[in-house]
């Protein structure tokens, strides 16, 4: 073997290299990690409706015949937690899809006309009044439609879910980013919860949401779209006046 000497340049590079790959490995064990504790509170999450559904078959099974009480509350609680379990596995699939992959389909389009479909649809499904308002006639964005309509949609869902009231939707652009928010006048979130409430599967006070149906994953999708975007998100909410969540996203040509 011919010895190669290593110069102070190379040692240089060396060091760089490893210090690069160091960092890369923690990147990797941190990323596993996620996934094992996603996994982990997935399989905790699901197993509640399950459970649910085991003990009302059950029930079922013994006292459906004669009971037609019984029959109806349980066929009734089956359906919701299926439901229920459904609508979670799916959410989980848009998670880890979201966290994993990187394909976007970027294309300009309007955001205020985006807004207003969006809208339409539950106002159609609940009787509500969604406004959507905006300085401009149309905001023209590029940005990956469908994620966006998903945000959308999981704001307004929520929105529509723990208020009674109207609920605003407002759009505004700057020469740098374009914002976003969805307000509503409902229970809000008391502050010490505020800081959780992106976190997987986080919801405040399971129990008394539990008729609301909701999974606990949709304000982390709403995150993960977000920043996929390079933008942020954030929340102003005061309990039992209502909420608003801010999105802002810089403008992409
Ligand atoms: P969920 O499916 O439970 O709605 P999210 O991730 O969308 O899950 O929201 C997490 C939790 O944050 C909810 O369970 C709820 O407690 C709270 N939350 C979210 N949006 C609102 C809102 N607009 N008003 C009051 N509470 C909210």
């Amino acid at each position: 073997f011919r010895k190669i000497p290593i110069s102070s340049g190379h040692k240089d590079e060396l060091a760089q290299l490893g210090a690069t790959f160091n960092r890369m490995m923690e990147r990797i064990k941190q990323s596993f990690a996620r996934q094992q504790q996603f996994v982990s509170d997935a399989s905790h999450e699901l197993k509640t409706p399950l459970t649910i559904i085991e003990s009302y078959t059950n029930l079922l099974k013994r006292w459906g015949r004669q009971d037609q009480n019984v029959q109806e509350e349980a066929i009734q609680t089956i359906h919701e937690e299926s439901v229920r379990m459904k609508q979670m596995i799916h959410q989980m699939l848009t998670l880890a899809a979201s966290e994993t992959t990187c394909t976007f389909t970027y294309q300009s389009f309007d955001l205020v006309e985006l807004a207003r479909d969006s809208a339409q649809l539950f106002e159609t499904m609940n009787s509500r009044t969604i406004q959507v308002k905006s300085p401009a006639k149309s905001i023209k964005i590029w940005a990956d439609r469908e994620k966006i309509k998903q945000l959308l949609l999981i704001l307004i869902d929520n929105a529509v879910k723990y208020s009674e009231k109207i609920v605003e939707i407002y759009m505004d652009q700057q020469p740098a980013y374009t914002t976003l928010s969805v307000t509503d006048y409902g229970i809000g979130i008391p502050e010490k919860e505020i800081p959780f409430i992106f976190e997987r599967f986080y919801r405040v006070d399971k129990a008394r949401h539990r008729k609301t149906g909701g999974t606990g994953l949709g304000l982390s999708i709403a995150k993960a779209i977000v920043m996929q975007h390079q933008g942020t998100i954030a929340i102003k909410s005061i309990e039992g006046k209502g909420s608003k969540i801010m999105v802002k996203i810089p403008n992409k040509t």
